[in-house]
């Protein structure tokens, strides 16, 4: 799999363009330079089949590669086990829906803490995930990439441990950065090349170089407090980061080629496009310079 840069969901230039059915998000970012589109069910599942095959034709057509973001109000680390064992139904509606389209991978948030430990928490989630990792290969959507997200906020499960500690559960998963939370759970860590390639390491030493190197990326600059997460921003905010060209280089570095969703909020397509743009310029100064 090569490099892949694209938005979660529809910029407010989609709509701003005249296009009013996400069908047509594949030739619109076909037209933009971009190869990657995130659709989202944050809010629930609902996109019918129809909708969903014509989006993934036209995916096909544009050569743009799909992944769908799972309900935001999946816990996998809920106190509640009926709760937490229900979450079951919106994998397998992610699994339809991604089937239908062609989408490779599914992007979940694992939960919140609740009143339990960090590792208590975490201990509920991976005993969800396996019974997820179960049913989903019992119901026929053991192709689809499972994919638990690193989050924003302290009081969430989602630190970069905890998401390689899900991912070693079952080859399947493959973990999704999202660096605008790393950052901001971490006060801003990610200031250097180096910050970012201690992250990406951690990765391979848990999990191989070939997985690793096909990881997620969720990249947006985001404001943030002492609980983490505030807010998503775009690319224009020069406060609180992180630089996209510091990961760009890290990657360049590694020959590691994910696939990366810009998350900025309404400019998400444009600051994807920057992202390929500056990807594309560090792999072009680093070949010149060896
Ligand atoms: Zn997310």
């Amino acid at each position: 799999m090569s490099i892949a840069f694209g938005p979660a969901g529809n910029a407010d230039s989609f709509a701003a363009a005249g296009y009013k059915s996400s069908k047509d998000a594949p030739e619109f970012l076909r037209g933009m330079g971009l190869n990657a589109y995130e659709y989202q069910c944050g809010n629930g599942v609902t996109v019918k089949e129809q909708g969903a095959r014509s989006i993934g034709e036209n995916a096909k057509r544009f050569g743009v590669r799909l992944s769908i973001h799972a309900p935001y109000y999946i816990s996998m680390s809920g106190e509640d086990d009926a709760k937490r064992l229900g979450s079951l139904k919106y994998f397998l509606q992610c699994g339809e829906v991604a089937h239908w389209m062609g989408a490779g991978r599914v992007i979940f948030h694992p939960g919140g803490l609740g009143k339990s430990t960090r590792e208590e928490a975490l201990e509920r989630s991976l005993d969800t995930l396996r019974y997820v990792i179960r049913e989903m290969d019992g119901a026929g959507f053991g192709d689809v990439a499972l994919c638990p997200e690193v989050m924003g906020k302290i009081n969430q499960v989602g630190t970069l441990e905890e998401v390689i500690a899900m991912c070693r559960l079952d080859e399947r998963l493959i973990p999704c950065v999202d660096f605008g939370h790393l950052n901001a759970r971490t006060m801003g860590s990610l200031a250097a090349v180096e910050a970012f390639d201690r992250a990406l390491g951690a990765m391979e030493n848990a999990l191989g170089r070939e997985r690793a190197s096909r990881f997620h990326v969720h990249f947006s600059k985001i404001q943030y407090g002492k609980g983490g997460e505030i807010r998503h921003l775009t690319f224009e905010d020069t406060e609180f980061g992180p630089d996209f060209s510091l990961l760009a280089e890290a990657l360049v570095k590694r020959g590691y080629e994910p696939t990366v969703i810009c998350e900025s909020a309404g400019t998400q397509a444009e600051d994807a496009a920057a992202m390929m743009r500056i990807y594309e310029d560090k792999k072009k100064l680093l070949s010149e310079s060896v």
